[in-house]
């Protein structure tokens, strides 16, 4: 990743095979920084910039600091959400009243989105939300609120979908067991934890060390409790970006990027409640369960693997699977359709 990018300087130096046009879309960048981008509010974008290193020349090493950017005109409509890596020419000072552009967008390695139903726009747009995460942690409590499984299957259903790998963080097994709960999940071997009150959170820690995660869950499930004591410094943190941008407080759906100590980030994003699954077909859900995925290639044309002469059927019949990873695994199939938000009655969510 930190390698630099061939840019059109090199193409001048050596045409290469095969060079596009790049001049003429990108200008010269070659003083471009690396940014990582932590925060993105109204058409700013907040990035990390790590030192560079020394040049050899006397060149004085700039200090890790956080870049205020603009989007250059020539990215037109292209989106830059938190998570993503992007290149940065103009004041990358970051002093106060600084501001960068971003001249490129380094691909990404996996793409949130959450649905159009999630935002005041109505367009029906699914909107990208976080960029090169690796890590979806779907923070939920054992009681007060009560779990809501339909939910859990539509978030694990967004995460194989962005190829994101899922955990489930289980708070308060203070005031219920995760037995049942965990009856649902762990027949698809979805990887679990289990945290409560004043307990240890070494093992969370251990599963966040040197990814980049994205924390999902509704109030009241103790996400920010988590947060908090994740990143000690999370609120100063956050008015630090806030400052920054000198915009005030975040909208409450925006993502922001919070640094862990141990190394690694962890994503917040308060004001994601749905995911945009509209899109997600039954391959790319079938595809997290490659046993399951073979089996299937008996099935009848069109097969929605939902009963009616599905082979999945005859394998756990034969005896080849257990009933309850079948189960679980139809019930993320149907949980694709309609939508479901943290406004939806509880009757219908569970
Ligand atoms: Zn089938």
């Amino acid at each position: 990743m930190r390698k630099r990018e061939y840019d059109e300087d090199d193409v001048r130096v050596r045409p290469g095979k095969g060079s596009r046009p790049r001049t003429r879309i990108r200008p010269a960048h070659e003083d471009a920084v690396q940014g990582f981008v932590v925060a993105v509010d109204r058409g700013r974008y907040t990035t990390l910039v790590e030192p560079e290193p020394p040049k050899g020349s006397a060149q004085k090493r700039k200090q890790r600091r956080l870049v205020v950017a603009m989007k250059a005109r020539e990215l037109g409509r292209k989106g830059i959400v938190v998570g993503d890596r992007v290149a940065l020419v103009g004041d990358v000072s970051g002093e106060p009243d600084a501001l960068a552009r971003v001249v490129r967008v380094e691909p990404r390695t996996s793409m949130l989105r959450r649905s159009a139903d999630d935002t005041e726009d109505t367009d029906g747009i699914e909107r990208p939300v976080v960029a090169n995460a690796d890590q979806l942690v779907i923070v939920t409590a054992l009681a007060d609120p009560p779990p809501r499984p339909r939910m859990i299957d539509r978030i694990l259903v967004a995460a194989f979908d962005a190829e994101i790998e899922p955990l489930l963080c289980l708070t308060k097994s203070d005031l219920a067991p995760p037995t049942g709960l965990l009856a649902l999940y762990e027949p698809l071997g979805v990887p679990h934890l289990v945290v409560h009150k004043g307990g240890s959170l070494d093992e969370l820690r251990d599963h966040l060390t040197g990814r980049i995660s994205v924390l999902v869950g509704h109030s009241g499930v103790g996400k920010s409790t988590l947060v908090n004591a994740l990143v000690p410094d999370a609120n100063r943190a956050v008015s630090q970006v806030n400052a920054v941008t000198g915009r005030g407080r975040h909208t409450s759906t925006s993502a922001v990027a919070l640094e862990l100590p141990e190394g690694g980030w962890i994503i917040d994003t308060p004001g994601v409640r749905s995911f945009g699954l509209a899109h997600v077909s039954v391959e790319t859900v079938l595809a997290a369960f490659p046993d399951m995925i073979e089996v299937t290639v008996n099935c009848p044309k069109g097969c929605n693997h939902l009963g009616d002469g599905c082979a999945l059927d005859a394998w756990v019949a034969e005896g080849k699977a257990d009933h309850a990873r079948l189960e679980s695994l139809r019930r993320l199939l149907s949980s694709r359709e309609g939508t479901l938000d943290d406004t939806a009655p509880s009757h219908l969510a569970d």
